[in-house]
């Protein structure tokens, strides 16, 4: 009997995307293979994180890198990273907070994932109104509100990156690095295209934060925080297991060496960001296929999916919205028969993504799917339209 069947788990078909409500998406055979090898002995984790750095350098041209739990993780450990930098009294003391304790960001930016920042020990400090929402307004923040709120209680300029996020990253690495305060991006979801990778880096940014079980298809609870390198170097400090005696310890070279730490400090506020020898080989060899893939042969691959399922799915009206990743978008007649056709796809153990059902579309999101779900998932589509429209 099979470990899943004996405790009484189901898989489910995940349209949604790879989403952590739905256990992200699915390991390639490497990546999984990648994952039981790593399972099957034990290693240093310092030379572990040392490999991962060479990886990530090699895929996003930062200084270091590391593998941490996920993102948020990345986004809390790169908090840390900005109270503390190397000085052991400082990451021995968070999460209390310093004089030097406020990130800044644009209030448009807010979301909930940036409680990372504050679990660190940072407080968040807003900036600009997105007056935007009223609909009568045209502004977001400007750089300049940015540049007026950076004081010497500043740890870093918070930026989460979006296609439309305001103030641009140039503009707000141009007055940050001006009064010598380092910027952090939140870059979980911003993959594909795979020169993000490079991208948020290469406008100044100091720190990013990608997650590995989003479109890298690492495994689920796996990030990457990629940036300069004493940065990296006082995350991983932070996070690791650093109970050895001081003369014993040697920081690898890939994060330079013991060089500006006066003394070891104890296990970290991240000790809970931690990544298993499994989540890091799992990332870096996803990683590797993601880089080697490209955009054009994924988005390929997304597309065949896509068609796959509209083949199996009859009469039901849909459309391609191209992008980063392909999506399928099914129009309903209003925001309450979409309610009703996910109600009846969900009764089928099928989730399609709700993140538009406002206006009334539902949207397949092929990047978590199984080869063996698109013919189901394109049935239980015909059948789920099919019973909503005879109730309504
Ligand atoms: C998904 C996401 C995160 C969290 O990423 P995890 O890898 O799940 O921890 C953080 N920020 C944004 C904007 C995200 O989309």
């Amino acid at each position: 009997m099979s470990a899943l069947a004996e405790l009484g788990l189901a898989p489910v078909i995940n349209a949604a995307g790879t989403v952590t409500r739905l256990s992200g998406g699915i390991l390639a055979p490497e990546v999984r293979a990648a994952m039981a090898e790593a399972a099957s002995a034990c290693f240093d984790m310092l030379e572990l994180q040392a490999a991962a750095s060479r990886e990530i350098v090699a895929a996003t041209g930062a200084e270091a890198g590391i593998v941490t739990g996920g993102a948020s993780a990345a986004l809390l450990l790169g908090a840390a990273a900005c109270l503390a930098g190397l000085d052991p009294v400082a990451m021995n003391a968070l999460p209390a907070a310093g004089e030097r304790c406020e990130f800044i960001v644009s209030r448009s930016q807010r979301n909930m994932y940036d409680r990372a920042l504050e679990v660190a020990g940072g407080r968040i400090v807003e900036v600009g109104i997105p007056d935007r929402f009223s609909g009568a307004g045209v502004r977001d923040a400007s750089v300049g509100e940015v540049a007026a709120a950076i004081g010497p209680r500043t740890a870093a300029v918070f930026w989460v990156a979006q296609p439309w996020s305001e103030p641009s990253l140039a503009e707000v690495v141009r007055v940050a690095h001006a009064a010598g305060v380092p910027v952090l991006v939140d870059a979980a979801a911003q993959l594909p295209p795979v020169a993000n990778l490079r991208g948020f880096l290469d406008a100044g940014a100091d720190l990013v934060a990608f997650s590995g079980g989003k479109a890298i298809g690492g495994p689920q609870a796996s990030g990457i925080l990629a940036g300069r390198r004493p940065l990296v170097a006082s995350a991983l400090l932070q996070m690791l297991d650093l109970d050895v005696p001081d003369a014993q310890f040697r920081l690898p070279p890939e994060f330079a060496g013991n060089t500006a730490l006066p003394f070891l400090p104890r296990h970290g506020i991240g000790r809970s960001c931690k990544a298993g020898k499994e989540e890091v080989v799992g990332l870096l060899v996803a990683l590797r296929r993601f880089v080697a893939e490209g955009d054009a042969a994924r988005q390929a691959r997304m597309l065949a999916r896509l068609d796959a399922v509209r083949a199996a799915m009859g009469a039901v009206p849909a459309e391609i919205a191209q992008g980063p990743t392909p999506l399928l978008l099914l129009r309903c007649a209003d925001p309450a028969a979409a309610a009703q056709v996910e109600a009846a796809l969900r009764a089928r153990r099928v989730h399609v993504n709700q993140g538009r059902m406002r206006d009334g579309v539902l949207v397949v999101h092929p990047a978590a799917l199984a080869e063996a779900d698109l013919v189901p998932l394109g049935q239980a589509l015909a059948a789920a339209f099919a019973s909503a429209q005879k109730a309504g």
